[in-house]
């Protein structure tokens, strides 16, 4: 194996999941994260049975998942007359092989961290080092261009760059200069955590609402046993004209609940007291529903795009982190077939970019909510019962269609070889 590694821009949960498959198949490697530090940031996400597998693959066990998020047990719909429109197990109660984990970003964020030091040694991640650009050297291999925290500049050889540097990447920018500008719907989320009792099933995820305005919630902890209280994620959304473009400052700001809980005052049931789901808030986060237009490629030579960097999408399937798991995993895949060659970068792309844009394309038309939708087309979203406005066959219809474009119907699934063998490695290029 040629001494230079492949480089990795951005230490997020896309980046860090290549690192350690890349490890995972003896392919040497430096990740490159523009963080000085890294910090539990975020709040709620899904990983899906899809990227659980690929997780417990690479070592990280359903009990280190336990420590950071809890199996999600049910995903539901509810009307705003506190109806259900749709609900249906997931995980292990739903037939999968892998549970779905509902986790606390940061926390997560942070295991795959401390995985990977462990495993590499702290300096696999350069923190403090964001990735400028790139350019191929004639004779092959890259060399990434870094600008380090305190404002000098230095520049990395690698066989190979990985763009895992989300939504905002510099390498796409390169790869792709013509691209359009960041996609915003109009639709605003704030996000927070607050302790409180879980509902239904004790790991439900909860959309109430219409298409236009809902709250998100679910459990991101197992039950404190002294209290009963789990972290509870939860996702406030109002759709508002988008006209003007999105005028904030910033994509993912601190926020005062007081500035948008009046438009949930109402949304009081007797099993669900949103106002003082929000006012009771540890922390609230406003940002945009934002996603990119698809590009035609994720690849430019030895160059690849993988996770937000190369398919930001909305996040109604709640499926942008398991995809970026996905996604490192199938590049390891590719690696291990055609060696640490553009080659494998062809193959990668070949395989997702095509119905991963699909997939981007489908969740800017709501994903799994789309749902809602139907319920507001057919009946304003007024409703006693909801066979009466879409009959069950055409709600599990509904939802096997979306599972099955994001790679997580259940028996494709459940029959699919490992994505990378035990054991296999990337061969030795010369
Ligand atoms: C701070 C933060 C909080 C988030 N919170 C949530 C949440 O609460 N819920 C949710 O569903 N999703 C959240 N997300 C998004 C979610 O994590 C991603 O959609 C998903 O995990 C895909 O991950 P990614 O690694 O591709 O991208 P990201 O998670 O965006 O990671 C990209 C990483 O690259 C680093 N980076 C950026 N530019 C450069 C550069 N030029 N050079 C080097 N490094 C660079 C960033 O600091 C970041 O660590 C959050 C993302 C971030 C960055």
């Amino acid at each position: 194996m040629s001494n230079r590694p492949v480089i990795v821009a951005g230490g997020g949960i896309g980046g860090l999941a290549t690192a350690l498959t890349l490890h995972q198949i003896g392919v040497p490697c430096v990740v490159f994260e523009s963080a000085r530090d890294m910090r539990p940031l975020g709040v709620g996400i899904n990983l899906q049975p899809n990227a659980v597998r690929e997780l417990g693959d690479l070592g990280i066990t359903e009990a280190d998942l336990d420590r950071v998020g809890l199996p999600a047990k049910e995903w539901a719909l509810v009307g705003l007359n506190g109806n259900d429109i749709y609900a249906e197990p997931r995980g292990r109660l739903a037939g999968y092989r892998w549970p779905q984990y509902a986790v606390h970003r940061g926390q997560f964020h942070l295991l795959l961290y401390r995985k990977l030091v462990e495993r590499m040694g702290p300096e696999s991640v350069r923190l403090g080092s964001r990735v400028t650009g790139y350019r191929k050297n004639p004779e092959g291999g890259i060399r990434a261009l870094v600008e380090r925290a305190d404002g000098s500049t230095t520049s990395a050889d690698g066989l190979l760059l990985i763009g895992a540097d989300g939504i905002h990447s510099a390498v796409r920018a390169q790869m792709h200069p013509a691209q359009p500008p960041i996609h915003w719907g109009g639709a605003v989320m704030w996000r927070g955590t607050t302790w409180a009792k879980p509902i239904r099933s004790g790991s439900s995820f909860v959309g109430l609402g219409t298409h236009r305005q809902r709250i998100v919630f679910y459990p991101i902890s197992h039950p404190d046993p002294r209290t009963g209280l789990s972290m509870i994620n939860w996702i406030a959304e109002v759709t508002m004209d988008n006209n003007e473009g999105w005028k904030q400052k910033g994509w993912f700001r601190p926020v005062e609940t007081r500035e948008f809980a009046h438009h949930f005052e109402d949304w009081i049931w007797d099993w669900l007291d949103v106002p003082a789901l929000i006012r009771q808030a540890d922390c609230a986060f406003e940002n945009p529903m934002i996603d990119r237009d698809p590009v035609p490629t994720w690849c430019d030579g030895p160059v690849a795009l993988l996770g937000d960097a190369a398919h930001a999408m909305y996040p109604t399937g709640s499926n942008g982190g398991s995809q970026a798991i996905v996604d490192a995993r199938v590049l390891g895949a590719a690696l291990v077939e055609h060696g640490v060659t553009q080659a494998a970068l062809a193959a990668y792309d070949a395989r997702l970019c095509g119905p991963v844009s699909q997939l981007i394309l489908r969740n800017r038309g709501a994903g799994p909510f789309g749902l809602l939708n139907l319920v507001d087309e057919r009946c304003g979203g007024t409703f006693d019962n909801i066979d009466d406005v879409i009959p069950p066959a055409e709600r599990s219809e509904f939802m096997a269609a979306y599972k099955a474009a994001a790679g997580f119907a259940i028996e494709s699934l459940n029959k699919a070889p490992p994505t990378i063998p035990s054991g296999a490695r990337a061969r030795a290029v010369a």
